[in-house]
């Protein structure tokens, strides 16, 4: 990685060019370099304490989500804003130009591709019991760590991939490296990030191939995606929305990587659960306090017709990108630390937040000037920091000059 970052750095935009010819560059085999091998999750049944309930899901207002799908149909983020894709790139080219993510972002784009050419096949003698079943274990044989699957629904699809084929979308779950992640922020903590997203690209094609296989349509969704990848996992029933803006996994709280195939295979749907997360986020509030630039606010409002936590990226995407990667709000949450089924265990015996206050969890080394903050204090981020990247994130429709750099597939 740091000799992709130096070579990078040297050539610069000019290094677009070779992408196609990276993704060819031979990388390490799995079994020499895993340090955290994939695991399954399980699906134990949770204890949630009554008070810690609300509602299976995301709370929200049919109504209000209608109208604003009518008003203003959904786009993809770096559609919608080219210069945020510009700023990304210009700083984290290295992490991202991997061949390893590039390989992925290959397979991921041929398995799109097939799917056009296949034909009817075994798929017409399976019923729907029965391609679930086989899906699910062949995602498990794939080493996901869970999938689900959803109604596809045009309302959380980006008006650019309406002609999606299928009804259904299947939710794909990696967790990331556990102890990388509890090093963020930091370039350590940014690769196990990137390297899982390579890892589901790779497992997501794969499964995608293997729906095909049998006759149906499957297309796994790029990087940057078809639709909303936090809204299907929430209906597929696999987390629920926490307070940092984030799909908060039962298992892996935020520490996850998601990415989604459409397909038209009779697949029985899931549901959404309420896990008790988002009661336990007005509990705890960790994020909020310790997020560096105060981006998370202590409360959620109707958005297009969705309650939730809306992230102020104006103050967020900068520092995401200076302070590799940030994610201060990932790496403080209760829920990705020790689980959800030992934070709700200890709430139902104290009442109180498993780690909140503690340096443990809520503790994090700063990269911007290399000092360590405990639980009771932040860093000062500058206002230069602020001023490179000038984006409206009220935009609601794409500018008419595209970005050029489609380096996501
Ligand atoms: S990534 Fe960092 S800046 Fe952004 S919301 Fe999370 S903690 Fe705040
Ligand atoms: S840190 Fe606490 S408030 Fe924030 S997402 Fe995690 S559980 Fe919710």
């Amino acid at each position: 990685m740091v000799i992709w970052n130096a070579v990078f750095k040297t050539l610069g935009p000019r290094s677009i060019r070779y992408l196609k010819w990276l993704s060819y560059v031979p990388v390490l085999p799995d079994i020499l370099r895993r340090r955290f091998p994939p695991r399954q999750w399980s699906s134990k049944e949770l204890k949630v304490p009554g008070n810690l309930l609300t509602t299976p899901g995301i709370q929200r207002n049919a109504e209000t989500e209608e109208q604003a799908f009518q008003r203003q149909p959904l786009h993809d983020f770096f559609t919608l804003h080219p210069e945020v894709a510009e700023f990304v790139t210009k700083y984290e080219l290295g992490y991202m130009m991997t061949p390893r993510l590039l390989r992925s972002v290959r397979r991921v784009q041929g398995a799109a591709d097939r799917t056009r050419e296949k034909s009817r096949g075994e798929s017409s003698t399976l019923s729907s019991a029965e391609v679930t079943q086989r899906t699910r274990a062949e995602a498990a044989r794939l080493g996901l760590s869970a999938i689900g699957f959803a109604p596809r629904d045009p309302k959380y699809t980006f008006s650019e991939h309406t002609g999606t084929q299928g009804e259904t979308i299947i939710v794909c779950i990696l967790e990331q490296d556990y102890d990388d992640t509890q090093k963020a922020p930091s370039v350590t903590a940014e690769q196990a990030a990137y390297r899982c997203c390579a890892d589901t690209g790779e497992r997501t094609a794969k499964l995608s191939s293997f729906l095909q296989n049998l006759g149906y349509a499957a297309i796994p969704h790029s990087i940057v995606g078809q639709g909303i990848a936090i809204h299907y996992a929430v209906q597929a029933g696999l987390g629920q929305l926490g307070l940092n803006g984030q799909l908060l996994t039962p298992a892996a709280g935020s520490r996850v990587r998601i990415m989604l195939i459409s397909t038209d295979a009779l697949l029985v749907h899931d549901r959404p659960v309420d896990f008790g997360i988002s009661g336990l986020c007005d509990q705890c509030q960790v994020c909020v306090r310790r997020c560096p630039v105060g981006a998370i606010p202590q409360s959620r409002q109707l958005h297009r017709g969705v309650l939730k936590s809306k992230i102020n990226t104006k103050r967020c995407l900068p520092i995401v990108v200076k302070a590799d990667g940030c994610a201060v709000c990932t790496k403080v949450c209760p829920v990705q630390r020790f689980g959800l089924t030992q934070v709700l265990e200890r709430y139902t015996q104290t009442g109180r937040i498993l780690g909140k206050g503690s340096d443990e969890l809520e503790g994090y080394d700063w990269p911007l000037d290399r000092r360590h903050y405990g639980p009771e204090s932040t860093p000062r981020v500058g206002g230069e920091l602020f001023t490179e990247l000038d984006f409206d994130p009220t935009r609601t429709e794409p500018p008419k000059k595209g970005n050029g750099l489609n380096i996501m597939g």
